[in-house]
């Protein structure tokens, strides 16, 4: 009789630990900025609720999510280019996500059609043009920087880079493929280096008088003017920002959002998606804004104030999808053209 109290004691005891289970969500995220741990924090007073967070390139995260399959502790996929979404739902790694989730206030023109992803920034891939050597005149579209005019002058990464492949699915989807491969092949001579670094570096080749104008994320120019590195602050402040394609008959300035997806195998479905709400609220969106210097997708939410001065633009309205599913192409324009 005693063994089987203690046995039933027993039973009870492991009972009430299973329930006592820590409640969590899985991340693989290739998001690689310091305020995301904030709202992750954030989002686990709010609800109880851990995050656990895997980050790596969301090629190494795809391939991963596909050879793990059933058995991935991954509940969402979460990246800084929207073409990643997209082939990690093409390839069959992802789940709808039911509309009701969406949050209302977002603009509309940053939704996935197909409802694998949703968007939780965005960001435009601007110029920026030496306050010393270039007037502000002498700029209007990504086309024209194909010009002879801009002979050595322009900086950029590389092309293995998602942001740039990115930018070159939109013109590969509003230029055609061989308007493309000829901008391609002429910007390419207009470098003023050969591609190497990250967005800031560009910024601080400009400071350095190596290159005049750099194609860079929009963000990287507001973490620069609020860095409290030195160098980085000169760099930021030897730039102005100019949003190309704006005219009346053009199409607007590209932008890349960075979404968030449920992974086809999400063993803590509940949690993701109130994470994936949360992410969407004011108060997250807010934190962004104001960390990151990203736009919010909502746009009641206004942008940081040294964001906001660069004032409001026109964006390029091309189906989010595209920059992916045009991909392929593009990387072949990349490699013609020799572009590192
Ligand atoms: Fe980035």
């Amino acid at each position: 009789m005693k063994k089987i109290t203690y046995l039933i004691f027993i039973a009870i005891f492991f009972s009430c630990e299973s329930s006592k289970e820590v409640e969590e969500v899985n991340l693989y995220s290739q998001r690689h900025y310091a305020v995301d741990e904030l709202q992750y924090e954030n989002f686990t007073k709010l609800t109880g609720i851990k995050v656990n967070v895997t980050k790596a390139n969301a090629d190494e995260l795809i391939q991963r999510l596909k050879n793990e399959g059933d058995k991935t502790e991954a509940d969402l996929f979460i990246t800084v280019d929207v073409g990643k979404l997209w082939q990690a739902g093409n390839m069959g790694l992802l789940q709808k996500i039911n509309s009701d989730i969406i949050n209302p206030g977002i603009n509309p023109v940053l939704l996935d059609k197909n409802n694998f992803w949703i968007p939780v920034t965005y960001r435009s891939r601007i110029l920026v043009y030496s306050k010393e050597r270039v007037n502000k005149s002498e700029l209007s579209t990504y086309e024209d920087l194909a010009n002879e005019r801009w002979r050595d002058r322009i900086l950029v990464r590389s092309s293995s880079n998602s942001y740039n492949q990115a930018l070159m699915s939109s013109l590969v989807a509003n230029l055609g493929i061989e308007e493309t491969q000829k901008w391609s092949d002429a910007i390419v001579k207009n470098f003023a280096r050969d591609p190497k670094g990250n967005d800031r570096d560009q910024v601080k080749a400009i400071a350095a008088g190596q290159g005049d104008v750099a194609i860079v994320n929009s963000y990287y120019i507001g973490l620069l003017l609020s860095s409290k590195n030195e160098e980085e602050l000169n760099a930021g402040k030897s730039v102005s920002v100019f949003f190309p394609n704006q005219e009346e008959n053009q199409r607007g300035a590209h932008i890349n959002v960075s979404g968030i997806a449920l992974t086809k195998n999400s063993k803590n479905k509940e949690n993701a998606i109130k994470l994936i709400k949360y992410l969407q609220s004011n108060e997250a969106q807010k934190t962004y804004v104001n960390n990151t210097y990203e736009y919010s997708v909502n746009p009641s939410i206004s942008p940081n104030d040294i964001v906001k001065e660069w004032g409001e633009f026109k964006m390029d309205d091309l189906d989010l999808n595209i920059l992916g599913s045009r991909r392929d192409e593009a990387i072949r324009i990349f490699d013609k053209s020799g572009w590192k």
